[in-house]
């Protein structure tokens, strides 16, 4: 099993020619390596970036529940399907605080991308407040097993441990605790699905989720939107 390393971009960059130098930069600085690494920019991106080409997938950082219709403003997953997107992240954090993602909606969506043969970067983490209360592995284990309800077909499902309180505030979690999270949510979920830890990851910390807190890769932030810092990260985990 290959370690994943994802990238989501989150609304970055500003313009299409940026995106291609990062998306170009990546593939260069990733030759002769043999990592899988998925690239999932703003969905405007998606088809611009020149997707498909050397080792990088692209993913979505979203996708409705919904097959078709009357749904102003969102993406199907057969739509993704149909332009050769490989992943989708669904049930980020900014997604469940901005807007309105619910452990329901999560479950929707996955089903319904699952369906189309896409592969998923499922999101999990309890917030700075749940982990004060003592609440972290409760939130955890609601989070994934409702997420998970009804959902058969796991092989496709990569699972991400992000703390809410470790994304994009430079604050990452600890390699003792992310391990204890990790294994936490192993055994909810099919021995060989990979989890993935996100949360301020840079090249001075990537290494050690993966080699000293069993990490099966890496959801990328902020530093994915670097090419040089991005390619250090994925050959981290190589
Ligand atoms: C993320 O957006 O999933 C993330 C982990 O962000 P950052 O690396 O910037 O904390």
């Amino acid at each position: 099993m290959k370690n994943l390393i994802a990238a989501n971009w989150k609304m970055n960059p500003n313009s299409q020619k940026e995106a291609k130098e990062i998306f170009d930069a990546i593939r260069e600085g990733t030759k002769g390596l043999d990592p899988e690494v998925v690239v999932c920019p703003p969905s405007v991106y998606l088809y611009a970036s020149g997707f498909g080409e050397g080792i990088i997938a692209m993913g979505a950082q979203n996708v409705y529940f919904e097959e078709k219709g009357a749904f102003t403003g969102e993406i199907s997953a057969g739509m993704l399907k149909d332009l050769g997107i490989e992943y989708v992240i669904i049930g980020h954090s900014e997604r469940r605080k901005y807007f309105g993602e619910t452990d329901e909606t999560v479950n929707k969506k996955i089903k319904i991308a699952l369906a189309v043969g896409l592969k998923i970067i499922f999101c999990v983490g309890e917030t700075a407040e749940e982990r004060d209360g003592g609440k972290k592995n409760e939130v955890l284990k609601r989070q994934v097993q409702n997420g998970l309800k009804d959902v058969f077909d796991i092989d496709n499902v990569n699972v991400a441990y992000e703390p809410v309180w470790a994304i994009g505030t430079g604050n990452n979690c600890g390699v003792a605790e992310t391990k204890e999270a990790l294994d936490f949510i192993r055994q909810l979920v099919k021995k060989d699905t990979r989890i993935l830890y996100g949360g301020s990851v840079k090249s001075e910390n990537s290494g050690e989720y993966i080699k000293d807190a069993g990490a099966n890769g890496l959801l990328v932030g902020g530093a994915s939107l670097n090419a040089d810092e991005f390619v250090k990260i994925i050959k981290s985990a190589e």
